[in-house]
């Protein structure tokens, strides 16, 4: 069996955040890290694959650039449908990327109509009367009205995506959508026969984008964040099961990469120290001033990786940063931590290390090209929207690996993720 659902993620955690939903539903999912170069395609198995893009924040034309080679590699991979994925709070410009690259993907495919919901009630986004919520409030009351990027004042979505499209953007109310899947494919009609292209889509409910999934079967392309994902695989026949989340069994070392300076992450490092289990410190400080900061790292993991995990991290409370930020720059700073973060991963996954937690974004980012990453196989959940991946190594090699973004995870993360990698993979 081929691949059934492609995937477009415009950023690395939304499209993991996906990937997870997917294999949630029962699809076995695989995530690239961007689109293969060409002649370096496999193969791959899975019934749905995630094309992991940095393209929510770029110049629109480089995002519609980027989405349209993921789209040909998906189409030529066999995909029978093709899922944009943008974040739940639908961050976006007038300039794009939502609007821009919707637009290009259906001139691609041929289609005159598709869908748009960030909706994900699971997390606290709902779309009712085409106005989306965060929590409780608008999304214009929420915080992404202050985002640096992609500050978002209007909380009309139906508005918000017009002003970045030239086609007609119209609305599939709850009306519909709380009904069944019949009234929304009768409606969609209806909007397409007055020249709609792309309809918002309300959802307040996991039903609703249960409904919505039935409803779009067959549509070339759905564009939605992570939500839409749990109504999809059933439309292949698709059910949850433990299968689909089934990753090679784990082998070699253990070791936890911490670069995520949120109070989530603090919490996670301030409670492996606690139990007294071996940490390094990396100082941005000690990095600066030249000291050989990975060398020393690794000749500390030598005598200590059998009796592993082992924690490396420059994590450190809000004060503590702050003063590194002031005496080296924030950006800089940044980069020589996560340079040398991913040095120390590398020379770990020398030492035998195959099972690897990295805490942080950016970190993630830098770790992964560091090893040579291209692709992750999703695996069980560890705590919402964190899963553990296996991943090929250059090599040959399997590394199992998971990839938190800063403030998921309980304090206890680092070592129940590696306890529950035993219960479920072993
Ligand atoms: P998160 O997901 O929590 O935002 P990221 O890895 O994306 O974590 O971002 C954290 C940033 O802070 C990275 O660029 C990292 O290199 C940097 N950083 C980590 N530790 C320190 C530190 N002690 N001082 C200054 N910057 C740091």
């Amino acid at each position: 069996m081929g691949i059934r659902l492609g995937c477009i993620a415009d950023d690395f955690t939304g499209a993991t955040d996906l990937a997870n939903n997917l294999v949630r539903a029962g699809m076995r999912v695989v995530q690239l890290i961007d689109v293969p170069p060409p002649g370096a395609d496999r193969p791959v198995d899975a019934d749905a694959v995630v094309i992991a893009l940095k393209s929510r924040t770029v110049p629109a034309a480089d995002a519609v650039d980027a989405s349209l080679r993921a789209l040909a590699w998906l189409r030529s991979a066999g995909a029978e449908q093709i899922y944009f994925k943008y974040c739940s709070t639908f961050d976006s410009t007038p300039a794009g990327n939502i609007g821009p690259v919707t637009e290009a993907l259906m001139d691609a495919l041929g289609t005159d109509f598709t869908i748009a919901t960030p909706a994900f009630p699971d997390n606290g986004r709902t779309v009712f009367k085409g106005h989306l919520f965060v929590g409780d409030v608008l999304l214009s009351e929420s915080g992404m009205r202050h985002h640096p990027l992609t500050p978002m004042t209007d909380p009309n979505l139906v508005s918000v995506l017009g002003a970045q499209t030239t086609r007609a953007v119209g609305l599939l109310d709850h009306t519909v959508v709380g009904r069944d899947a019949e009234a929304v494919r009768a409606r969609v009609d209806e909007l397409r026969e007055r020249g709609v292209g792309i309809a918002i889509a309300d959802a307040v409910s996991n039903d609703d984008l249960v409904r919505l999934g039935a409803a779009v079967r067959g549509m070339p392309l759905v564009t939605a964040g992570s939500g839409l994902a749990i109504g999809l695989p059933a439309n292949w026949g698709f059910t949850p099961s433990h299968a689909a989340a089934q990753l090679p069994p784990p082998g070699g070392h253990r070791a936890v990469i911490s670069g995520s300076v949120s109070a989530a992450t603090n919490r996670q490092v301030q409670e492996f120290l606690r139990t007294g289990r071996p940490a390094f410190s990396v100082d941005p400080l000690r990095v600066s001033a030249g000291e050989d900061v990975s060398g020393r790292a690794l000749a500390f993991a030598e005598a200590r990786l059998a009796d592993g995990p082992v924690l490396f991290y420059s994590t450190g409370a809000p004060e503590a940063v702050r003063t590194v930020q002031s005496r080296l720059g924030a950006a800089e700073a940044g980069e020589l931590v996560e340079r040398t973060l991913a040095r120390v991963a590398e020379g770990l996954v020398e030492r035998g290390v195959r099972q690897l937690v990295v805490a942080g974004g950016e970190t993630s980012g830098a770790v992964v090209r560091a090893l040579g990453i291209t692709g992750l196989r999703i695996g069980p959940q560890i705590d919402p929207g964190v899963p553990w991946c296996a991943a090929a190594l250059p090599g040959g090699d399997t590394l199992h690996i998971t990839l938190k973004s800063g403030n998921f995870g309980g304090p206890g993360f680092f070592t129940d993720s590696f306890a529950l990698l035993d219960r479920e993979v072993s």
